[in-house]
């Protein structure tokens, strides 16, 4: 255990650079209580994307598909859940061209800070929420599939609808929740986000691309489709960062979107600027950037 507070943990960290070579900057201290959550002694081979001089983000990281893909699929559990982990990031690629939608799994009746809301009420509120974040960063489209919030569970069934929608989108790219729990970010490990995170995963392999796995979709005119590429969000192993620096005003803009979850917006845009500084600072960024970080899956 490191105390908060506590510059302690020595990582060695190498940046790709953008001619494709890697800069070690070996031996940084990292402050205890950095957003992510980083083995000791690990190597960790992070990646910026875009600069601070306001130049189109790229990716240097192999094998991704292309620095900004054409469509992108966002599946989380909650609304809410790709603003706390992916709005910069969503936001860079969609300036960049890409196509970029979300599956949203629950309905988010279980979630807000007010007591004594009607379920029916959150249910439409939290969804006009999350709709008004996806237009402030440039999002085509939102997809509700309606679980009950607080009790997702890998189903067949959970499965077959996300293989629906990913047959139905098509996306180069599937960003999703790790399934996988992670001990230094337990409220990033919310049972509905593994069980989500699970889920995107089997759908993304094997069941999206095989025609006989859910014989309905193919009956329905979905042809299996094979994802390239999953990006974990709340991984405890990321080993993508993003620079999120020209974009974090929008990922809060974003956040704040999401008015049934927030009893004090201040304290919200400083808790999430002070994240993605520490997230930068695992990547090896400047002084001043924010990051968000994934761990990047080759699903071929
Ligand atoms: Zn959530």
């Amino acid at each position: 255990m490191i105390t908060a507070g506590i510059f302690a943990t020595i990582i060695t960290v190498v940046v790709d650079v953008s001619d494709g070579s890697s800069l070690n900057l070996a031996e940084r201290t990292v402050p205890a209580g950095a957003q992510v959550g980083i083995p000791l002694g690990s190597q960790l081979r992070a990646t910026t994307v875009g600069t601070m001089t306001g130049k189109s983000p790229t990716i240097n990281r192999a094998p991704t598909v292309s620095s900004a893909p054409g469509k992108v699929l966002v599946v989380t559990a909650h609304p809410d859940d790709v603003d706390f982990g992916a709005a910069g990031t969503v936001a860079s690629w969609t300036k960049d061209g890409s196509e970029v939608a979300y599956c949203i799994i629950t309905d988010g009746a279980a979630g807000s800070v007010e007591r004594g809301v009607a379920v029916g009420e959150l249910q439409r509120r939290r969804q006009a929420e999350q709709r008004a974040a996806a237009t402030t960063l440039g999002v085509s489209s939102v997809t509700f599939l309606g679980y009950p919030d607080g009790r997702l569970e890998v189903t067949y069934e959970l499965r077959r609808e996300v293989s629906r929608v990913i047959r139905q989108v098509r996306p180069d790219r599937v960003v999703c929740q790790s399934p996988e729990r992670n001990w230094k970010r337990i409220r990033a490990s919310h049972p509905d986000h593994l069980a989500a995170g699970e889920a995107a995963l089997e759908a993304v392999y094997p069941d999206a691309r095989n025609p006989y796995a859910h014989p309905e979709l193919l009956a329905a005119g979905l042809e299996p489709f094979e994802v390239g590429e999953v990006w974990l969000m709340a991984s405890p192993r990321p080993d993508t960062f993003v620079d999120i620096t020209a974009y974090m005003d929008l990922k809060i803009s974003a956040l704040t979107c999401h008015e049934s979850q927030i009893a004090d917006a201040g304290r919200l845009g400083e808790l999430v600027r002070d994240w993605g500084r520490s997230t930068a600072e695992v990547a090896g960024l400047p002084a001043g950037s924010y990051a968000e970080a994934f761990q990047v899956v080759d699903t071929h």
